[in-house]
């Protein structure tokens, strides 16, 4: 199988070489030419496989370049116990219809552990493949949440090196904790003076100055990505859906073949797009449902066509959705027009006016897809309290924005089927947050809020993020941000 561009039909490239190339140079992504399926009967029997297994049938299927055995050591390893517990991905019922897909049991609590800790692994067979040498070097400049999980990913991982810039005081103390602890020998962290989006034009200049780049090639390091648009970080998420169907269907909750719907809460549409590739290759899906925050820039899209990106930036207690320009929509936009070039005009137009308006044939075809809706930051809060109150379920902030939206689709739409909501995070994660919506004292420090959640809820908070309290700070400098280019070469070429 080969995969294309969304700007550039014509384009027809490996998988192993999309992956390493991240975005297309002519700014396109890449998706796959055509899709592999997967009958009920193949459904059937990946029920029978633990996580790691019905992910290696899953993300395998789509990379032909990769052999059987590469994807089944490379899941082996990324979704192994001592990492995401003995189910990955468990499924738990929250009310008659929904069920909660709880994609929080990796090593950063998060859903982005699933992509990234299969992306080094991934890139570094892609680049074996296409006779590169070179070590990988991971850039990533963060405000918070992709850092870490990225970290996480690469930490000790052989032929690749990561470094991360994150702003000063530019995140959450537990966050910057999470990175400046982060253990290996293969990785960098350090605070820059300024602001995210400084940390994030420095990265950009870094990987747009020839001169730097050769001369790090000469030291033997290749820079890449680590992006949420590489599909290396999207091919990954598919398999979880399908993991979902088949536990509902082993717990008797649905019989095989019987359709469900998949309600996501969504940022940059990467997520909730990897669900509709699931239901392209024959997961029985009905509706898939975009769930957004104040910044509901898809909601808006998806009920008129109208993207427009020209509206206030709201920053929420539901951060990794504050987002006004989803790149992976590109993709959905593809796969339902097939028209590169009508995807190039749209997305020039976004980037000339921040503003596109797509055709009445694809806003039907979306729309005889996707609902959609929002919950701001109150109406997310009263969700958070309603569900501990009523099941005794606690959702982090952003699993309680799919969960209003799911229930709001639910009253209106009188449709009972049974619907997996993504659960992205622990509550653990956003502890001041879930706090304060259920009522509770927010008096304290981050680790004496993770006590008291933990307190009132009778869960155990995540040992990763509880162990915080004790771990060694290894990074703990600063830099001012023309100093990003010395910091990253000084200290990969010592090594
Ligand atoms: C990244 C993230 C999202 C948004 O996912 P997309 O794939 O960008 O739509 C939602 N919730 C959490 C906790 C996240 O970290």
């Amino acid at each position: 199988m080969k995969y294309t561009c969304t700007r550039n039909g014509g384009v027809s490239i490996s998988a192993s070489e999309a992956i390493l190339a991240g975005i297309s140079p002519d700014g396109g992504l890449y998706l796959p030419e055509s899709f592999p399926h997967f009958s009920l009967e193949d459904i059937s029997a990946m029920a029978k496989l633990d996580y790691a297994g019905r992910a290696a049938r899953v993300i395998g299927s789509f990379l032909e370049d990769f052999s059987k055995e590469e994807l089944e050591h490379y899941t082996r390893s990324a979704y192994d116990q001592s990492r995401f517990g003995k189910n990955a991905a468990p499924v738990v019922r929250l009310s008659d219809s929904g069920y909660i897909l709880e994609l929080f049991h990796g090593p950063t609590s998060a859903f982005k552990d699933f992509a990234l800790q299969m992306l080094p692994r991934l890139l570094t067979a892609s680049a074996r493949k296409n006779g590169i040498n070179e070590d990988i070097v991971i850039l990533v400049a963060t405000s918070g949440d992709t850092g870490k999980a990225a970290l996480e990913g690469f930490a000790d991982i052989e032929g690749t090196r990561i470094c991360v810039f994150y702003p000063n005081g530019g995140t959450s103390p537990i966050q910057k904790l999470q990175m400046t602890t982060q253990k290996g020998a293969n990785v960098l962290v350090t605070a820059v003076d300024g602001n995210f989006d400084d940390a994030q034009s420095g990265v950009k200049s870094i990987f747009t100055d020839a001169g730097y780049n050769r001369q790090l090639l000469s030291a033997g390091l290749r820079l890449s990505s680590a992006n949420s648009i590489n599909w290396g970080r999207l091919v990954p998420q598919v398999a979880y859906y399908f993991s979902a169907y088949c536990d509902l269907v082993d717990a008797g909750s649905i019989p095989l073949g019987d359709a469900i719907n998949i309600c996501v809460p969504t940022g940059n549409f990467g997520n909730i797009l990897a669900a509709r590739i699931a239901s392209i290759c024959g997961l029985p899906v009905n509706r898939l449902i975009c769930a957004s925050n104040s910044n509901n820039v898809l909601t808006d899209f998806i009920s008129t066509g109208i993207y427009d990106r020209n509206r206030p930036f709201f920053m929420t207690t539901s951060p990794s959705m504050d987002i006004l320009i989803s790149s992976n929509l590109e993709r959905l936009l593809y796969l339902e027009c097939g028209d590169g070039d009508q995807v190039k005009e749209y997305m020039a137009a976004l980037a000339r006016d921040g503003r596109y308006q797509v055709s009445n044939g694809l806003k039907h075809s979306i729309q005889a897809i996707f609902d959609c809706g929002y919950a701001d930051d109150a109406m997310a809060a009263d969700t958070i309290r309603d569900v501990f109150a009523r099941s005794g379920y606690l959702a982090d902030p952003h699993t309680a924005v799919a969960i209003n939206v799911y229930e709001a689709y639910r009253a209106c739409t009188g449709d009972t089927a049974p619907t997996i909501i993504a659960s992205t995070a622990s509550p653990f994660k956003f502890p001041r947050s879930v706090l304060s919506a259920l009522g509770a004292d927010c008096s304290g420090d981050e680790f004496a809020l993770l006590d008291r959640l933990a307190e009132i809820s009778g869960l155990t908070p995540p040992p990763a993020l509880a162990g915080l309290r004790c771990a060694e700070e290894r990074f703990t400098g600063s830099i001012p941000p023309m100093d990003m280019r010395r910091f990253l070469s000084e200290g990969f070429t010592r090594q």
